[in-house]
């Protein structure tokens, strides 16, 4: 009998969309209209679609967005210019560069040119380094949406066991340093796994709360958790399948298998997914607001 609770980014979303909504009007009302600018180099099909998923997004929210698409040889020189440009263009308060970059730009590099300011990713050191320290500024839009979730669903880990599986810039280790601060609703002890964690399960099956953040379709089965075991699952994976798309999307984690035993879950896709982009939009009106503080 499946028991677990689904925790749902789609309704959290239009939480977050309906309290950004007046602050978009109050920054419009001064004639300041958000604006994003999305660097895509290549045209890789899944960075597309995320690509426009994201501008459809802010379009739709009444927000500037443009994206500049610069082809797959671009050289470092140029990408570097082209953000420093943006970092100087006012219309724009948050620019992202959209992740992976073809394997001859070294992304550590080009995301340090991106002024912290309008580092709406939080991927640059010095807004990885402030969230290091307890005073975040621009949190990395995934792992600032499983909090605000969390946040939703009233779960408070404080006191509880996370474990975290994945430790990349962009998911895991931010959402393991995250759930350790001594704040509210987090003050969590964190343990975090990888691919050099011998036997993950034993560490899996010691948490109250799990984050998949692997990219592993479907790893996390019921022989990894314990009982009642909340589940936050991060992966969004393409698996092949009979579907006239020829695919569905998967979790890391194998949701028929641990549905019986957890106590609650996020799906995929409609659990974290949503969160991203409506993360993305709140860290973009925030850099909009910051540079405005007497709005
Ligand atoms: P990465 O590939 O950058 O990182 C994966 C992490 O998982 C690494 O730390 C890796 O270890 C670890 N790992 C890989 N295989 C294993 C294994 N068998 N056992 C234990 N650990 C393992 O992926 P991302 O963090 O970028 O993404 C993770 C997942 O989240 C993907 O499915 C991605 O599509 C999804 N995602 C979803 C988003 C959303 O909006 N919901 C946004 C971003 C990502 P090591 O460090 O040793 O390599």
């Amino acid at each position: 009998m499946p028991k677990a609770k689904l925790l749902l980014g789609k309704v959290v979303r239009a939480e977050v969309y309906s309290e950004l909504q007046p602050r978009i009007t109050n920054l419009k009302r001064s004639g300041i209209t958000p604006g994003l600018a999305v660097i895509q180099v290549g045209n890789d099909p899944a960075s597309q679609v995320y690509v426009n998923s994201k501008t459809h997004r802010f379009s739709k929210m009444g927000l500037l967005t443009e994206t500049i698409t610069l082809p797959s040889n671009t050289d470092e020189n140029n990408l570097i210019l082209t953000i420093r440009k943006l970092n100087k263009n006012t219309k724009f308060y948050g620019i992202l560069v959209q992740l992976p970059l073809p394997q001859h730009l070294d992304s550590n590099k080009i995301l340090f040119e991106i002024d912290p300011e309008k580092d709406v990713d939080g991927f640059h050191p010095v807004n990885l380094g402030k969230l290091v320290t307890g005073h975040p500024k621009f949190i990395p839009c995934t792992p600032k949406g499983v909090l605000r979730m969390l946040k939703y669903y009233k779960i408070n880990l404080s006191g509880k066991h996370v474990v975290v599986v994945g430790r990349s810039n962009i998911v895991g280790r931010p959402l393991s340093i995250l759930t350790s601060l001594k704040k509210k609703y987090v003050n969590a002890t964190v343990t975090i796994c990888h691919s050099g964690t011998p036997n993950i399960s034993k560490f899996t099956r010691q948490a109250d709360v799990l984050i998949a953040a692997i990219g592993v379709p479907e790893l996390i089965d019921k022989s990894y958790i314990k009982e009642d075991v909340i589940i936050i699952d991060v992966g969004i994976n393409r698996v092949e399948d009979d579907s006239e798309k020829g695919y569905k999307l998967v979790g890391d984690v194998n949701f028929e298998s641990v549905n019986e035993i957890a106590s609650a879950i996020t799906p995929v896709p409609g659990g974290v997914g949503p969160m991203t982009i409506a993360m993305l939009v709140e860290n973009t009106i925030e850099a909009a607001e910051a540079a405005h503080t007497n709005v």
